[in-house]
């Protein structure tokens, strides 16, 4: 029998973002300490940490310095090295363990694992080499997208193939990495389901949201995803078998494409609190980043029920292009809720908050939350931008 880990613990969390500063804030919550380990100061997770260690991921003495200070080590960032983990866990138990950081962090390690396990993904082919790649789009067909094996997310190192003459290019844009090579899914929706699995193997989800993206980066979630009630129950039985099949303790989000013949395929696994489960901080008894706390801690779940339908929007980097958002616009929305980062510097694209809408009905919710979004920069001369971004 696992000994839970109780309040007034210190836990370590490897990554500084906002997932990290979610993580942080119902960690404190909950009377725990929160140690932070990054490259970088004064971040979103270190300004609600108790400790902010600032050192390079591969400085493995400060990994070790760091585990031994805590009772478990966690992480909000997938692409933590490998060595990383395994040097915190010689002083701290690191959950999820490394051998999930290493399959999640490398497409074509996930891919492989989700085929075996019987996961239903796009045709896909592994390649090394051009001539490799030439081979795949016979096998996979055009259109196909090439997507780096590892450190890429929100669409960063995917070339997409509509024509043979465009496969040598596309082998130069991805810099002749090992890629995955993968059909274009003609997708009628996209959709996620955030699970959570304990040390004693318990398992709760969110249900099924979905997902809207601009410029490969999500744009809005609605909660609950307006799916039938089969594909709902389809998608949920396909997250509890991966996070079965992965051994995951933590959460961990499961994207999914719906093709337009009402077909799940998993495009990709996020092993930690998602974006797309921002919503459950406000519409849920207990959020993703409480129930990650829970899990690492060897706690008991929170319900994950929903309390009421809600929508959530990203708040881009974009919308600060002509000066500070107007957050009395935003809320002057009695049911929005918004979160910011604390991040300085606004460049485009980067997630420099979100927003959160309750409504009657998932759809309501979306109205609501794009028009306090859209009140933001109301008034300012937007000519042009981020597709909300
Ligand atoms: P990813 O980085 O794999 O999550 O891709 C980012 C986004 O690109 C996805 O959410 C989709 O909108 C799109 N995308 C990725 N892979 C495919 C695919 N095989 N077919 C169609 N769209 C895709």
């Amino acid at each position: 029998m696992n000994q839970a880990i109780l309040p007034g613990a210190a836990v370590g969390v490897l990554g500084s973002g906002q997932l990290g500063r979610m993580f942080a804030i119902a960690a404190r919550r909950m009377g725990y300490r929160v140690h932070v380990l990054s490259p970088d100061a004064d971040t979103p997770t270190g300004q609600v940490a108790d400790v902010e260690v600032s050192a390079l991921y591969e400085d493995l003495d400060a990994v070790r310095a760091f585990a031994r200070r805590v009772a478990v080590v966690t992480f909000e960032f997938e692409n933590v090295p490998a060595a990383t983990a395994a040097a915190a866990a010689e002083f701290a138990p690191v959950r999820p363990a490394g051998r999930v950081l290493h399959v999640t962090q490398d497409r074509a390690r996930e891919k492989a694992f989700l085929a075996a396990a019987g996961i239903p993904v796009a045709p896909f082919r592994v390649v090394e080499t051009v001539e490799a790649l030439d081979a795949a789009v016979v096998d996979v067909g055009l259109p196909a997208i090439l997507k780096t094996a590892s450190f890429g997310y929100d669409g960063k190192g995917q070339v997409r193939i509509d024509h043979s003459e465009a496969v040598a290019a596309a082998w130069d844009a991805v810099g002749g990495r090992t890629s995955v090579l993968e059909g274009v899914v003609d997708f009628e929706r996209e959709v996620s389901v955030v699970a959570a699995r304990g040390l004693d193997g318990s398992f709760v989800h969110y249900g099924v949201v979905e997902n809207r993206h601009a410029n490969h980066i999500l744009d809005l979630t609605i909660a609950p995803a307006g799916v039938p009630e089969a594909l709902a129950r389809e998608a949920e039985r396909l997250a509890c078998a991966v996070v079965e099949a992965l051994d995951v303790v933590g959460v961990l989000c499961v994207e999914m494409f719906v093709t337009r013949d009402a077909r799940l395929l998993v495009n990709e696994l996020a092993p930690r609190p998602h974006n797309s489960g921002h919503f459950t901080f406000d519409a849920c008894v207990t959020s993703q980043f409480e129930q990650q706390l829970r899990a690492v801690c060897g706690l008991p779940f929170g319900s994950p029920r929903q309390l009421v339908p809600a929508a959530m929007a990203n708040l881009l980097g974009g919308l600060w292009q002509h000066g500070e958002p107007d957050w009395c616009a935003a809320c002057a929305f009695p049911s929005v809720k918004l979160h910011l980062y604390g991040k300085a510097s606004a460049r485009p694209g980067r997630k420099m908050g979100h927003l959160t809408a309750m409504a009657g009905t998932g759809d309501e919710a979306a109205r609501i939350v794009i028009a306090a979004r859209a009140a933001l920069t109301q008034g300012r001369d937007m000519t042009v931008g981020e597709a909300h971004g």
